[in-house]
């Protein structure tokens, strides 16, 4: 499903579009393997902030040649603008980042983007202990200056944010979501915040990662990656995407869409296996169909069957709870109870905004999709004691056969409520499954990534 609308506010329609004051969302630029800048804008990056994190952040950028910048030059553009809180501790601290921050909004480059760095806050109680009343406060705000400059943003530009959970700048996790935050790859991810909470993790490009032999541009070579619901939509974007960074994929769907999923494997030298995963076995059943140690699963099958609760039936309450949570639990258990993992396993699982926010006439799916954020969180120890991560990631509108079921106004609807007044595409969920599936991410655990365009639903 194309949205049209996009071609014609940035085509025939532009003028029309602009003296009306109707939406236009800018055309966003994506990750292309072939492009040489691998992802990146060019110009300069403005650092703004006097704090430890700022002075590591820009040598870090300094040495992996980007052009760094501390303070606005007239008449220059900027590919990003920093601003550095990490060493602040009293809101009374927050203007001069902020305003300098400010200072460079309207030299940010077209898809430029602008990245806060902060410190654990009060969105995740059991890590403020260290933080006084006045530090964490001035932590908090962070997250609301970050948010309001994404709903600020034009031509494609976002604003996300680092928190640094008790780790510096330089932990590898924090120097992976920053390169992944600067890249294309982040391109409908809006609004959101990365925390990393340990060390663990190997950042691509570093000497650590050289020391490995591994290939920057495919940093998942050598791993193994299960992923469901692979036939069509975001899972067949997943799929392609970790097969374009290196890994062997086996893609998991029913027999009912053998036929596509045979296609999506066939173009990625990929393994189909046609599988239902409600059936009670489907754990034993994957991991004697892959017969190797599973390094990386993706739980991307999820169905909805949408109804008032008020006229829902059992079965729809239930095949949506089966489907979207109780099987991954299952799968999971079953995956653990016969050691099937590899070493460090990743474990990534589709959640929704509609599982944060609630959504009209889907109670069932909702439920489901709170509880993997819930199982993430829960399942984070477990995954760590094995050197390894569980998350989710939470997609917004994606233009997919899923929505394109929609009734047509409630869609149009969906797709312009977020700030950059567009549905993302499969691949802007499949490019946040693969970083938080990458060995860079290691210190990312049982946290869920929004990829929604800043969604106003739940926002
Ligand atoms: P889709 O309906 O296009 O594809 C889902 C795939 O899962 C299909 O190939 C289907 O055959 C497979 N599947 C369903 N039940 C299965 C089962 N029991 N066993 C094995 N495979 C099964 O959906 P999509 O839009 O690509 O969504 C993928 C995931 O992303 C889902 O979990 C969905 O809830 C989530 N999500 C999608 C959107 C969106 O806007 N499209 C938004 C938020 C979350």
């Amino acid at each position: 499903m194309s949205d049209r609308y996009i071609s014609l506010a940035n085509g025939p329609l532009k003028a029309v579009v602009k003296s009306l004051g109707l939406p236009a969302p800018a055309r966003l630029r994506r990750f292309d393997a072939a492009d040489p800048k691998g992802g990146f804008l060019t110009d300069p990056i403005l650092v703004v902030g006097a704090t430890p994190g700022g002075d590591e952040l820009s040598t870090l950028l300094l040495a992996n040649g980007f052009e760094v910048v501390r303070a606005v030059t007239p008449g220059h553009r900027y590919a990003a603008l920093i601003g550095a809180y990490d060493g602040l501790d009293d809101p009374a601290q927050l203007g001069e980042v902020t305003l300098g921050i400010g200072k460079g909004i309207k030299q940010l480059s077209p898809g430029g983007r602008i990245i806060t760095i902060s410190r654990a806050a009060t969105i995740f109680p059991h890590t403020t202990g260290s933080l006084t009343p006045a530090a964490n406060a001035a932590r908090n705000a962070v997250t609301g200056i970050t948010r309001s400059l994404a709903h600020e943003m034009r031509g494609g530009a976002t604003a996300n944010g680092i928190v640094l959970d008790g780790v510096p700048m330089s932990a590898p996790s924090a120097v992976a979501a920053l390169w992944f935050l600067l890249s294309a790859k982040s391109a409908y991810v809006s609004g959101q915040f990365l925390t990393v909470s340990s060390d663990r993790g190997t950042p691509v490009g570093s000497e650590e990662f050289a020391a490995t032999g591994a290939d920057p541009r495919a940093p998942l070579t050598g791993r193994l990656a299960v992923v469901t619901g692979a036939a069509r939509g975001i899972g067949a974007a997943i799929a392609r995407t970790l097969h374009r960074d290196g890994a062997q994929v086996f893609g998991v769907d029913v027999p009912a869409a053998g036929e596509a999923l045979a296609r999506t494997m066939n173009e990625i030298g990929g393994v189909a296996i046609q599988l239902d995963i409600t059936a009670p076995d489907a754990g034993a059943a994957i991991a004697a169909q892959v017969g190797r140690p599973i390094d990386i699963l993706i739980h991307n099958a999820g169905i909805t069957r949408d109804r008032l609760l008020a006229n829902m039936d059992r079965q729809q309450w239930d095949s949506v709870l089966d489907v979207n949570i109780s099987a991954q639990l299952r799968i999971n258990a079953a995956l653990s109870e016969l050691e099937a993992w590899g070493d460090h396993p990743h474990v990534v699982s589709l959640a929704s905004t509609s599982g944060i926010a609630g959504n009209r006439g889907q109670a069932n799916y909702a439920a489901s999709k709170a509880a993997v954020i819930g199982m993430a969180a829960a399942g984070a120890e477990e995954f760590a004691a094995r050197g390894g991560t569980i998350n989710a990631i939470a997609p917004g509108f994606i233009e997919t056969e899923m929505t394109a079921r929609m009734p047509t106004v409630t869609r149009e609807l969906a797709r312009r409520i977020s700030s950059l007044q567009q549905g993302g595409l499969p691949q802007d969920v499949a490019e946040a499954v693969s970083f938080l599936a990458g060995e860079s991410a290691g210190g990312i655990n049982g946290k869920v990534l929004r990829v929604c365009g800043q969604n106003m639903v739940g926002a």
